[in-house]
């Protein structure tokens, strides 16, 4: 129980990763509010699986891209939690093409929904953290931001965005007892991953020494270390999660 009583907000959370995080956080007495974009259904089946007589779980329908949505989340999460400690910046997307075929749409949806919306959520519960001198923010980049990828210029421009995001906030907000790491995890088995061939898994495999791919619950488990007091001396820092792929 590394997060008794703790409030959280966690973007994107009815799938994949996020899903992962939110039972994590959960699972250690954390109370939660979690983002989704699209699907009631899934949002409310979580609240059910997850709800109980100590932990508060609730889903809240807002796209991260949105700057007003991000406030109207923080406001939901105060007047049901009661305040907010933790955040976990996780939504986003992939285009993936080739610089030369990338229209400006495809580029504008990925860095709006990837990094911008980080800066929409930090933004809105910037002001509740510094006041109660508490605050964990952790935003999930990419090992892509760090090395590049071809046929992700989007994506990869986002990843390495919220990286950079990451170290000036960590900066500015310490002296204010607020730590902010990022996440970049490599190739973990989610929907966004289910689109490569069998080709493109092996191609990757050949580059991850633990010779596997990740599990949402191995990017979770260090999300849950850079929420709880473990982690109280590491702010500004990347943690790669990929199987020491990159290294
Ligand atoms: P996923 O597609 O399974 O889930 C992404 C979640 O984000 C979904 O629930 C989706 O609804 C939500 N989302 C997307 N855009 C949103 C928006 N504008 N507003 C609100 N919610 C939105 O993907 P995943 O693999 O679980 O990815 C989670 C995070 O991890 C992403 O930021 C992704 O870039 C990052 N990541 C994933 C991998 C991987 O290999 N799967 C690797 C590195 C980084």
């Amino acid at each position: 129980m590394k997060l008794l009583n703790k409030r959280a907000i966690v973007t994107g959370g009815t799938r994949g990763i996020g899903k992962a995080i939110v039972k994590e956080l959960v699972q250690n007495g954390c109370n939660v509010v979690f983002t989704y974009f699209s699907s009631d259904e899934s949002a409310r089946s979580l609240e059910n699986e997850l709800s109980n007589e100590s932990v508060k779980v609730f889903g809240f329908k807002a796209d991260a891209s949105s700057f007003a949505a991000a406030d109207e989340t923080v406001k939901f999460a105060i007047e049901k939690l009661g305040g907010v400690d933790i955040l976990v910046n996780n939504a986003g997307i992939t285009k993936d093409t080739l610089m030369l075929r990338m229209s400006e749409s495809d580029f504008d949806l990925v860095i709006n929904s990837n990094l911008k919306s980080v800066f929409n959520y930090t933004k809105a519960i910037l002001k509740t953290m510094i006041s109660q001198r508490f605050g964990k923010i952790v935003n999930i980049s990419s090992v892509v931001g760090i090395v590049g990828n071809p046929g992700q210029a989007n994506y990869v421009a986002s990843k390495a965005g919220v990286i950079g995001l990451t170290k000036s906030n960590a900066k500015e907000l310490a002296s204010r007892n607020i730590n902010v790491n990022a996440v970049a995890p490599g190739f973990i088995e989610t929907d966004m991953t289910d689109k490569m061939n069998d080709q493109q898994k092996e191609a990757i495999l050949s580059n991850v020494p633990i010779k596997r791919l990740g599990k949402p619950e191995d990017v979770a488990k260090t999300v849950l270390f850079l929420c709880s007091s473990d982690s109280d001396y590491i702010t500004g820092q990347v943690l790669t999660v990929d199987g020491g792929m990159v290294m």
